[in-house]
């Protein structure tokens, strides 16, 4: 059991956000877009569908919907080291990477511009 275990983030795919909203897994931003949905459908619908089965269908949606907002400019340069997600701040490195390839003498060569 690691205290990490909580720290869950939002079921959507692509989405990073933290979970902020266990009973339907997902964070603020998504819960609120399946909140939307349900009160469209609250106001439009006749009701003839069973809530339960509406809900599912509009987190069904919601899960489908993709990311929200990007965090990300999408030409932001990120980390070159592999795996990582952080984004480029120095040689184009995060600064915990730079910082080691600095400490290990591995940072690529910058091309002079004349
Ligand atoms: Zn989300
Ligand atoms: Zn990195």
């Amino acid at each position: 059991m690691s205290p990490t275990e909580t720290d869950q983030i939002c079921a959507v795919e692509g989405c990073e956000r933290p979970m902020s909203y266990t009973f339907i897994s997902t964070c603020t931003g998504h819960y609120r877009r399946y909140e939307r949905a349900l009160d469209e459908w609250m106001e439009d619908n006749d009701r003839t569908e069973a809530p339960t089965r509406v809900k599912n269908r509009i987190l069904g949606e919601v899960y489908a919907s993709g990311p929200l907002r990007r965090r990300l400019k999408p030409n932001a340069r990120m980390c070159a080291e592999k795996g990582c997600k952080e984004r480029a701040v120095k040689r184009g490195y995060c600064n915990p990477h730079y910082s080691r390839r600095y400490r290990d003498n591995t940072l690529p060569e910058v091309p002079r511009t004349p």
